[in-house]
């Protein structure tokens, strides 16, 4: 068999050469605490502010306004809790999300709730598409926090991000942007969203794993959610050195050769989505009429259900995921498919291709041939004889 076609980069993408290297490398080179004030000390603390500085040219930002956490969801986390802490002596207990945010971020704002802060979620369209009326409606001046994802981590559908922020100003809220699935996949930087606050994952952009950021709008003094000196007081922990530098060594990598991934993605996609289409009528794409991201397709193969859909694929060579990868493995419909109006049984046949900037055209020709052999002929046994379906 050929080698597996990996398609499931928004679950996660391989670590690029540059960022192997520079970890392995920082592992012998600059071990000592970046905090301490002998010379290895000051030699870690050199190495920090020169990838700070490489990780915000790359998003856009300024160094000062970059604070290293574990990840996205921690940064989710700092954003959400940290504008309750500023919002609620103003009466401030009121966060506005969609309905299709990342699970870690709506079960965060489930347990806020369950707190007595109030949760109101804005719907999408059955492309995927925010409700900016309902936005509108939501978005008044008892709210904390206005937090939305740039990029729908299942469907790639994008979200209209500068609209939002216009409106959270309004009511004086910051906007928060769950930026996780732009990064690498779209040329927007964080000083031109009209965004106060921006989360980020190393791992989603061919950087390490447990590694990220959150992006805190110069001028907006952020509460920690780890108490300590480090990161101007606003992520205590001795910094993830390792991660930190591979993060910078992915940023400058990715920052390289961004608007020719963009175009390959984009290409790639179309001829994916093209050939699936026109080799298997019973192919829907969801999102099909939104702004997408140029890397992502979320399908359903009639009602194929999604577990079964992916075995085949994978025994024919094909990696590929259902839904949000966090909860792969469960057979719980998709939360964004039911936001966008579709049935259980619907939601649970979706199935999500997601390309790199490094998959080829011979894979995607590769994908197409073998999905069409796996599921062709599960596909033609529930095709009606033409003779019934004219009766
Ligand atoms: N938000 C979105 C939109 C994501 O896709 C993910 C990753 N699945 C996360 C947050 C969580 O990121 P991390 O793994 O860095 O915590």
């Amino acid at each position: 068999m050929n080698e597996l076609v990996y398609l499931d980069h928004n679950a996660t993408t391989r670590p690029c050469a540059e960022a192997v290297e520079e970890m392995l490398g920082s592992l012998q080179a600059v071990w000592a605490n970046p905090s301490s004030t002998h010379a290895p000390g000051q030699a870690a603390r050199r190495a920090l502010v020169d990838a700070r500085a490489r990780v915000a040219a790359f998003l856009g930002c300024q160094g000062a306004e970059l604070v290293f956490t574990s990840g996205a969801t921690e940064a989710n986390h700092m954003a959400v809790l940290g504008a309750l802490e500023l919002g609620s002596p103003q009466g401030r207990r009121r966060l506005v999300l969609s309905a299709v945010e990342h699970p870690g971020m709506l079960a965060l704002a489930a347990r806020l709730k369950a707190q007595g802060v109030a949760v109101d979620l804005i719907p999408v369209n059955a492309q995927g598409q925010l409700d900016l009326d309902a936005a509108r409606s939501l978005i008044r001046d008892d709210v904390a926090l206005v937090s939305v994802m740039g990029a729908n981590n299942e469907t790639g559908v994008l979200m209209p991000t500068a609209d939002l922020a216009v409106l959270a100003h309004a009511v004086g809220s910051p906007l928060h942007v769950d930026a996780t699935q732009l990064v690498g996949k779209t040329a927007l930087r964080f000083d031109a969203s009209g965004a106060d606050l921006w989360s980020v994952s190393a791992h989603k952009v061919h950087g390490p794993k447990g590694i990220g950021a959150l992006i805190v709008r110069k001028g907006l003094a952020w509460p920690a959610l780890f108490s300590g000196r480090q990161e101007r007081q606003r992520r205590g922990g001795t910094e993830n050195m390792p991660g930190i530098l591979g993060f910078a060594a992915a940023a400058e990598r990715a920052g390289l050769t961004l608007a020719r991934d963009l175009t390959h993605m984009r290409h790639l996609q179309a001829r994916l989505e093209a050939g699936l289409c026109a080799a298997l009528p019973e192919v829907h794409l969801y999102g099909a009429q939104a702004d997408r991201l140029p890397n992502t397709s979320c399908l359903r193969f009639g009602v194929l259900d999604a577990e079964q859909v992916l075995g085949k694929l994978e025994r024919a060579g094909v990696i590929a995921s259902s839904g949000a990868a966090c909860a792969a493995g469960g057979t719980l419909p998709s939360h964004v498919l039911t936001a966008m109006g579709e049935d259980a049984v619907h939601a649970k046949a979706s199935v999500r291709l997601s390309l790199g900037r490094d998959t080829g055209v011979d894979e995607i020709d590769r994908v197409i041939a073998a999905t069409v052999q796996a599921l062709g002929p599960l596909l033609e046994s529930t095709r009606a004889p033409a003779d019934s379906v004219a009766a």
